[in-house]
């Protein structure tokens, strides 16, 4: 069967300033992508780049998103600002959120739900650290997290990333092996299928995140069940991320 135009999406994390973002964006406009690409800025330059790319397909989206609505909550950004300045997509639990700023799997929940109301596409990041890996406790790591943060959402008409990023492969050079990635891939769509149902889960796009570059994304496009993927470290570089969307691009023909 004919894969679906997978994802590319950038995090650039707290890197970046004016200067990527200018040339990031030139280094995209003139090509044409049948891959699915998008890009995370910093909030800040979120309004530039959602200006700068505004008659291309890049999607423009956020590292992370309010769990509130609106009122007292000093530093928030609400998932209707986002979408009001052209996000279309945003990061929900990445594995630095959940480390350094405490997030969980029920704050997880509250963001799917604030970015599914506002039309952004979440991009739930799941994944298991070192040392769960190494006690084999990663299907029971990634059980808890999608079974807690994916049940009762209007899923209705709306589009839903799952980001596989175990957190070994993150910034460290070591992504997992396309073997490794299947298995997991294979283990969240069979719970995405418990959790949401066949015709649901079949709609879920399942990318993987850690460690991707240009020398292993053609292979690990190309594993059954991986739908796309999550770039850091490599998008901070425009060179090596157009070359990464390019061989994408290659794997959607
Ligand atoms: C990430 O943090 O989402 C990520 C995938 O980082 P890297 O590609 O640098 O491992």
């Amino acid at each position: 069967m004919k894969k679906q135009a997978p994802f590319v999406i950038a995090n650039w994390k707290l890197n970046g300033g004016i200067d990527l973002t200018c040339t990031s964006v030139a280094s995209m406009l003139n090509r044409k992508f049948e891959a699915r690409i998008g890009i995370a800025p910093p909030y800040v330059y979120i309004g530039d780049m959602v200006s700068f790319l505004r008659n291309s397909d890049i999607m423009v989206g956020s590292q992370n998103v309010s769990k509130f609505a609106s009122g007292a909550f000093t530093g928030e950004t609400s998932a209707q600002m986002l979408s009001e300045v052209g996000c279309q997509f945003c990061l929900i639990g990445h594995s630095e959120r959940r480390q350094v700023f405490l997030e969980n799997d029920n704050s997880c929940h509250t963001k799917m739900e604030k970015a599914l109301d506002n039309n952004l596409i979440p991009v739930l990041c799941v994944g298991e650290n070192l040392q769960q890996y190494e006690l084999g406790l990663t299907n029971d790591i990634l059980y808890r997290q999608l079974h807690q943060s994916l049940p009762d959402l209007n899923l209705e008409g709306k589009e839903l990333c799952i980001a596989y990023e175990p957190v070994w492969a993150i910034g460290t050079g070591k992504a997992a092996t396309a073997d490794q990635v299947q298995k997991v891939h294979s283990f969240i769509y069979q719970e995405l299928v418990e959790i949401l149902g066949t015709e649901r889960a079949n709609k879920v796009h399942i990318l993987y995140g850690g460690s991707v570059n240009k020398d292993n994304v053609e292979e690990l496009l190309s594993t059954p069940h991986v739908d796309g993927v999550l770039v850091g470290g490599a998008s901070l570089d425009p060179e090596h991320f157009a070359e990464i969307c390019a061989l994408a691009n290659k794997s959607a023909q």
